[in-house]
């Protein structure tokens, strides 16, 4: 049983009654909002421990209320969004957003997004460094010898290659999107970095012995970005 508070801002009445169901029963409390207007203010007067957000909401957008609630708050925020807006997902996670979840979706995926980002946020102000070792079925990742195994032989990585799959680790279970792995990786983002990180992603996964369609490690989030795989089944 865990007691954490999600307010899902939602205008799909449908939604809101199967996911009070979904979550009640998983032991969470979920508020609703079917507007944007009582979205922020519920946000405000119920401090809760996440936010589900619809982007497509009757009065205000979506990415508007992303941005209002980052102005005063760290509450992890999971966008639901229609499956060809590649270009709001994005700009959600540039705004803050932690993850994102495309419509339509199946209850087992939102609530390992849900488990995820309340799991990711509490490392939030620490600071994120790479201790001991990540594993991830026959994969282990070396930190402190910056060595990857994989069904016990090491994979010989570039610097870069490494560190690439160094960052994605840290962050298992999030999706970073190219601008945040270009900009972590290189300090900079260019004319090309895209093709840059492409080029590196295509030989770590003919390293890791990956094939399009089978990938077990690193997820292709088409238009966005990259996500580690973290176990999380759904
Ligand atoms: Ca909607």
């Amino acid at each position: 049983m865990n007691s954490y508070k999600i307010l899902m801002i939602e205008d799909e009445t449908n939604i809101c009654n199967f996911m009070k169901m979904i979550f009640e029963t998983n032991g969470y409390q979920i508020l609703f909002a079917n507007n944007g207007k009582d979205g922020k203010t519920m946000f405000f007067s119920h401090c809760p421990d996440l936010v589900i957000l619809d982007l497509g909401l009757p009065d205000i957008d979506g990415l508007e209320i992303i941005k209002d609630i980052r102005e005063k708050s760290e509450a992890p925020i999971i966008v639901l969004s229609a499956r060809t807006d590649e270009h709001d997902k994005v700009e959600a996670l540039d705004l803050g957003a932690n993850d994102y979840v495309t419509k339509p979706f199946g209850t087992d995926e939102l609530l390992a997004r849900v488990r995820v980002t309340i799991r990711n946020n509490r490392f939030q102000g620490i600071g994120r460094s790479a201790r001991g070792e990540f594993r991830l079925d026959d994969m282990v990742i070396e930190y402190d010898a910056r060595r990857i195994i994989i069904s016990g032989k090491e994979i010989k990585l570039t610097q870069t290659e490494y560190n690439i799959v160094e960052l994605l680790s840290i962050y298992a279970g999030k999706v970073l999107t190219y601008a945040e792995i270009i900009k972590k990786i290189w300090g900079y983002s260019d004319f090309g970095s895209i093709k840059k990180l492409q080029v590196n992603m295509a030989n770590i996964r003919k390293k890791f012995g990956e094939k399009p369609g089978e990938y077990r490690y690193i997820f292709n989030e088409l238009g966005v970005g990259y996500r580690m795989n973290d176990n999380e089944k759904w």
